[in-house]
């Protein structure tokens, strides 16, 4: 069966590792970027090097219509898709939960939970024998945060990441049925551009001797665990997650 993935937020970070090697396991790779046009055209760049056909779609991933839309390309483009990466995700800046605005958990729960939860439904829409799919997999990408709880740093964030958890267990259970396998990864601190958001670029490198494994995470060893949870190795699993925060 040909594989063909979309992956959220692949222009930077876990994304483009995971495009990366999603084309090495000989993936067609839909490349979804929101804003930085020039970064995801540089993957492409890769991925294509890679000898593999693959897209960038600019779409912002929390917003039907644009879900809708990039599927849409995927289908005249790609083909048939049969695996789902749900990493796009955002955070703000470092808080108590008395200081959060309205704004910001909005556009928290909306980019966190809502995207995730909108295109796992149209790539459904495509993986499910009742609507002519093979079945397929999806990862969503989660954090430790969820089980940690991230106390006044971002608690909106890491209860989005909960939420995403537990719509990763009630999916894998809803289609158990039809070969489509949804599973999670939690990765810990990893070295990568997200956290310039929270408001400081150099937080891995500060709070590495907090970590067991006295190290930040690269995106690299995220995106292993994401391809393998996808992969037919993997064919017992589903329902579950791959924590990835080096001993926290
Ligand atoms: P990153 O380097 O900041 O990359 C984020 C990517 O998401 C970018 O490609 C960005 O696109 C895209 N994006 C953001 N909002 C989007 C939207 N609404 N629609 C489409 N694309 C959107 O982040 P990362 O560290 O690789 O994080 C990836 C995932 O891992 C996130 O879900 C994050 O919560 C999770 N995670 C990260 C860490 C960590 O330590 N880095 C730890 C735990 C979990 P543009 O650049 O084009 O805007």
């Amino acid at each position: 069966m040909d594989k063909v993935i979309v992956i959220t937020g692949a222009s930077r970070g876990i994304g483009a590792a995971t495009a990366l090697l999603a084309a090495r396991e000989g993936y067609r790779v839909c490349i979804n970027y929101q804003s930085d046009a020039q970064a995801a055209g540089r993957v492409l760049e890769q991925v294509r090097e890679l000898g593999v056909e693959a897209i960038t779609v600019r779409a912002d991933m929390s917003i039907e219509d644009e879900v809708v839309r990039l599927f849409k390309r995927v289908d005249a483009e790609l083909g048939r898709l049969t695996a789902l990466v749900n990493n796009a995700g955002t955070i703000g800046q470092t808080s108590p939960v008395e200081e959060m605005s309205e704004f910001r958990l909005l556009k928290m729960m909306k980019t966190n939970v809502v995207g995730p939860i909108l295109c796992a439904k149209h790539a459904l829409l495509r993986m499910s024998p009742r609507h002519g799919g093979q079945g397929g997999g999806i990862v969503n990408v989660s954090s430790v945060a969820a089980r940690l709880g991230a106390p006044t740093e971002y608690v909106d964030y890491a209860a989005s990441k909960g939420a995403l958890d537990t719509f990763t267990i009630g999916l894998a259970k809803e289609v158990a049925g039809e070969g489509i396998r949804v599973n999670g990864v939690r990765p810990g601190y990893i070295f990568t551009d997200f956290h310039a958001l929270s408001g400081d670029p150099a937080r891995v490198s500060k709070l590495e001797s907090a970590i067991p494994m006295g190290r930040g995470g690269q995106a690299e060893e995220v995106a292993e665990a994401i391809i393998w949870l996808l992969s037919d190795k993997a064919s017992y699993a589903t329902g579950t997650f791959i924590d990835l925060g080096g001993g926290r």
